[in-house]
């Protein structure tokens, strides 16, 4: 009984947080509103920081990495046009909540976290979840994950000095990139669409993420 109360407060404050944070700012994606309403990202934050699940901002995961903030994840994930049938690589295991957004969204979700602590976590997470089509991987996502290209989406969570071309490499013909790409401070959320040879560049704002570690990214 007060296990199914929690539960309603919490679907309640995924609503609120989809037409306050989410509609209200120009998300528009149904299938990108349906899984934020339906992911439980209250179980992807530490236990003490549990009520401001679904607040408007960042909160730390440890480690000094970051859960993203709804809006961004939310205007990420529809920049990458998600119909069902894909197969998506994300740099930037984190949490896991993005991760399972995409799985909710693609067909297959491969994604890489360079810091092991937080990736067993989100694994333990999403698999108590009952997420079948999520990869793991631990080690530098600058590289991508080349035995299992192309990707039909490839979405980096993490700020970038540039556009790695190993993962631009590893996108399929009409694939998208979502890349926050800019200084260790500050950057501007980049979406690229390969079409043919040809890259499309678009700038969907700013923002702030921590930073991309790694070889196509800053040193430590
Ligand atoms: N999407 C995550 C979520 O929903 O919780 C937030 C990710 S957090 C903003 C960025 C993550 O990228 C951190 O966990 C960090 O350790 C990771 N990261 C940074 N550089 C990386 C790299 N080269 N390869 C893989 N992960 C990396």
């Amino acid at each position: 009984m007060e296990e199914g109360k929690k539960v309603d407060i919490f679907a309640e404050k995924r609503e609120k947080m989809v037409r306050e944070q989410l509609i209200t700012r120009g998300i528009h994606d149904k299938r990108v509103l349906d899984a934020m309403r339906k992911v439980p990202r209250h179980l992807f934050v530490p236990p003490d920081l549990i009520d401001e699940a679904y607040n408007d901002y960042p909160l730390p995961i440890g480690q000094g990495q970051t859960i993203s903030q709804p809006y961004i994840v939310a205007l990420m994930t529809e920049a990458l046009e998600l119909k069902g049938d894909e197969k998506t690589l994300e740099i930037g295991t984190g949490s896991g909540y993005q991760t399972a957004i995409l799985a909710e969204l693609s067909k297959e979700v491969y994604t890489i976290e360079r810091i092991i602590s937080l990736l067993n976590k989100a694994k333990e997470v999403l698999k108590d979840l009952g997420y079948k089509n999520i990869f793991f991987k631990a080690g530098d996502g600058t590289l991508g994950w080349p035995e299992n290209k192309p990707y039909d989406a490839i979405i980096v969570t993490a700020g970038a000095p540039k556009i790695p071309q190993t993962l631009v490499d590893q996108l399929a013909d009409k694939g998208r990139l979502v890349i926050p790409v800019g200084d260790r401070f500050s950057q501007e959320l980049i979406k690229v669409t390969k079409s043919k040879n040809e890259l499309i560049r678009e700038n969907l704002g700013g923002c702030r993420f921590v930073n991309l570690i790694g070889i196509h990214g800053w040193k430590e």
